[in-house]
């Protein structure tokens, strides 16, 4: 029997998330933050903590043989995910070996590509679903991370950033069907293909009927 400590488990919570991203009461809200431009830094990999890498199938069927071998099937909410129980190693087998870079980018679990530019949770201050990027990533107990950003200042840096976004929501797309959710996830990217100003905060689901557009 499979045994492991909750926190480590990174598809429940990206399950967590889509469940926030379900049409309901509360407005939901995609903040400019995500269009940051992340500079990484050499040596860091603090965003590599220890919790399972996921993926769902149709992912899995995308990499290797030989990174296919490492992953071991297992049920979440009654659908299979493969699952690297990373947390057990002593380090992520994926990181480079100088210990900076992922091997696995761009299909790198999806909770690793999440990290820090998509964050999806309940915020208070709103009343309801804010996604945005974090100042840093998984590691905010240290509190302190060399990582730097900078908001994209010409269009083709932004397009850039933009269409990164895209490939990222369309993906935990694929997450939400597989897990039978419906979400909001088709008009983030409608938006996100569509809107002439994404520098500006995007009520994406407005709650009370449902009002979409843009908010100055
Ligand atoms: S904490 Fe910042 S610099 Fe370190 S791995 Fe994460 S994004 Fe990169
Ligand atoms: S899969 Fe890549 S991004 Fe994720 S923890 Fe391992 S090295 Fe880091």
């Amino acid at each position: 029997m499979r045994t492991k400590p909750k926190f480590a488990d990174s598809a429940e919570k990206v399950i967590e998330a889509l469940a926030l991203l379900q049409p309901r009461d509360n407005p939901i809200y995609l903040w400019p933050s995500i269009f940051r431009v992340l500079h990484c830094k050499e040596g860091c990999s603090w965003c590599c903590m220890r919790f399972t890498l996921d993926y769902i199938p149709e992912e899995l069927a995308l990499l290797s043989e030989a990174v296919r071998a490492r992953f071991q099937p297992r049920k979440v909410q009654r659908k299979c995910i493969w699952t690297l129980d990373q947390y057990r190693l002593s380090g992520c087998p994926f990181l480079k070996e100088q210990g900076w870079g992922c091997s696995l980018y761009p299909l790198a679990p999806i909770s690793c590509m999440m990290a820090p530019q998509i964050h999806i949770s309940m915020d208070t201050r709103v009343n309801g679903v804010a996604i945005y990027a974090k100042r840093f990533s998984r590691p905010t107990a240290k509190g302190f991370a060399p990582c730097e950003f900078h908001v994209p200042e010409a269009d083709a840096e932004l397009r850039r950033e933009l269409e990164r976004n895209i490939v990222l929501w369309k993906r935990l797309h694929s997450w939400a069907t597989y897990f039978g959710f419906d979400t909001v996830i088709p008009e983030v990217v409608r938006q996100l293909e569509t809107t002439p100003a994404p520098r500006r905060t995007i009520e994406v689901y407005g709650g009370s009927g449902g009002i979409w557009g843009l908010l100055k």
